[in-house]
C-alpha cells in the first residue's frame, strides 16, 4: 500500500507526472477470445479477438509482472479471454510471491472451475462478464453455440460455492441499446448471490453510442444503481462516478492513473485507447525511461473530449479531481457494513 500512497499523493500534486506513478497496472495476458459479443472493442473500434496476439511464456510474464510490482501494488489481469492465455495456471503459481496488494482477475467465465484452486490463491477480486439473463440472446452475442449461457451461469455458480472461497465476485456488465432492460435482472441476480455489480456504457472505440447522451431508459438504469447503492447495495464506484456514467459528462482524464502493459509486455502511452507504445517492459525494466521515451515522441498528456468512460479511465480520474467522493464511498460503505 506504500506505493499507492506516494503515488497518490503524487496524483493530488499534479495530473502528468514527468515519472509513471500508477495506482493500478492492465496486463493483458493475450488478446485471443473465443467469444464475439458485439460490443468488443478497443479504443479504435477493433474487436480483441481481432488483435494479433503473441503471448510471452510463463516465465517472461513473470518477469513482465515483477518490474510492474516495483512500480505498482494492484494488479488486473485481463485480456481478450485471460483464461485462453495457455500457461494460465503457471502465471496463477508465481503471482503470490510477488506481493501485490490485491489482483483483479476479468473472465467470461467458461472454464474458470479448473483454475479455481489456483485463483483462490493469487486473486483477490473475480470479475465475470455477464449483460443479460436470458439465455437466447446471449447465446446469439457470445457466438458459441446454443448453452454457453447455462455453461457460464453453471460456472459462476461454481465460483461462488467455491470451498474456502477467499476472492470476492464482481459481476460486470456492459449497457447497450439492445440490453437496458435486461440489466435490472442482471443487478438483482448479482445481488442476490452477494456479488458486486459494474456496469459500463459499451464504448465504440472511445465513445458510448450518441443515444445514450439524455435517453431517460440509459439514464434511469444509472439512477437505480445510485438509489440501490445509497440504500447499501453493492454497486462498483462512487456516486459521482455513476453519475458521470449516466449523464456522459466530460471529465479530466488522468491516464498516468493506469499503466497498461500488452501480451508482449509493450507499455502504452499515455494510454491503451490513444495506443501508442512507448516501450517494453521486457527489454527496458525502468518505466520512468519508457515514460520519458514516450513523452518525448508523442508530447504530454492530452486534454480529450468527452470520452472514455470505462471504470479505469472515469473511476481513477474522479478519485484526484473530486477526492471528496471518495470519502463519500467510504462513509456509504461503512454505513452498508453497519446495516450488514
Ligand atoms: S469475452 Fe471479452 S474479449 Fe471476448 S468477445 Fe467478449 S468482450 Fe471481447
Ligand atoms: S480520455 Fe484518457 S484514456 Fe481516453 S483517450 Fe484520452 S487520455 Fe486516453
Amino acid at each position: 500500500m506504500l506505493l499507492t500512497l506516494r503515488n497518490s499523493l503524487v496524483h493530488l500534486g499534479t495530473r502528468d507526472p514527468l515519472r509513471w506513478h500508477p495506482l493500478l497496472a492492465v496486463y493483458y495476458l493475450t488478446y485471443a477470445c473465443n467469444y464475439r459479443c458485439p460490443y468488443c472493442s478497443d479504443g479504435t473500434g477493433t474487436p480483441y479477438y481481432r488483435l494479433a496476439s503473441p503471448v510471452l511464456s510463463a516465465p517472461e510474464v513473470l518477469r513482465v509482472l515483477a518490474t510492474i510490482r516495483r512500480y505498482a501494488d494492484f494488479l488486473v489481469l485481463t485480456g481478450g479471454e485471460p483464461l485462453r492465455y495457455p500457461a494460465l495456471n503457471d502465471v496463477l503459481r508465481g503471482l503470490p510471491s510477488l506481493g501485490f496488494d490485491g489482483v483483479v482477475l476479468t473472465t467470461i467465465g467458461d472454464d474458470v472451475e479448473r483454475h479455481l484452486t489456483l485463483i483462490n490463491e493469487a486473486v483477490k477480486h473475480l470479475v465475470f462478464s455477464l449483460d443479460t439473463l436470458d439465455a437466447a440472446k446471449a447465446d446469439r452475442w457470445l457466438g458459441a453455440g446454443p448453452g454457453a449461457h447455462a455453461r457460464i451461469l453453471g460456472q459462476i455458480e461454481r465460483a461462488r460455492t467455491f470451498p474456502g472461497r477467499r476472492y470476492e465476485i464482481i459481476i460486470s456488465s456492459v449497457a447497450t441499446e439492445d440490453n437496458l432492460a435486461d440489466l435490472y435482472d442482471v443487478y438483482e441476480y448479482a445481488s442476490s448471490c452477494g456479488f458486486r455489480f459494474a456496469l459500463c456504457p459499451q464504448l465504440l472505440g472511445v465513445k458510448a453510442p450518441a443515444r445514450f447522451d439524455g435517453d431517460p431508459e440509459y439514464r434511469r438504469l444509472f439512477d437505480f444503481l445510485i438509489a440501490r447503492k445509497r440504500r447499501g447495495g453493492k454497486v462498483h464506484g462512487t456516486v459521482a462516478y455513476l453519475e458521470h456514467m449516466r449523464d456522459l459528462s466530460k471529465f479530466l482524464c488522468r491516464p498516468s492513473t493506469v499503466l497498461a502493459v500488452s501480451p508482449v509486455g509493450d507499455v502504452f502511452y499515455p494510454c491503451l485507447e490513444i495506443g501508442r507504445v512507448a516501450g517494453n517492459l521486457l527489454s527496458e525494466p525502468d518505466l520512468d525511461r519508457i515514460r520519458a521515451a514516450g513523452r518525448e515522441q508523442i508530447g504530454p498528456e492530452p486534454s480529450c473530449d468527452t470520452r472514455c468512460h470505462s471504470a479505469c479511465a472515469l473511476g481513477l480520474s474522479l478519485a484526484f479531481n473530486h477526492p471528496a467522493s471518495v470519502l463519500r464511498e467510504a462513509m456509504l460503505a461503512a454505513k452498508a457494513g453497519l446495516r450488514r
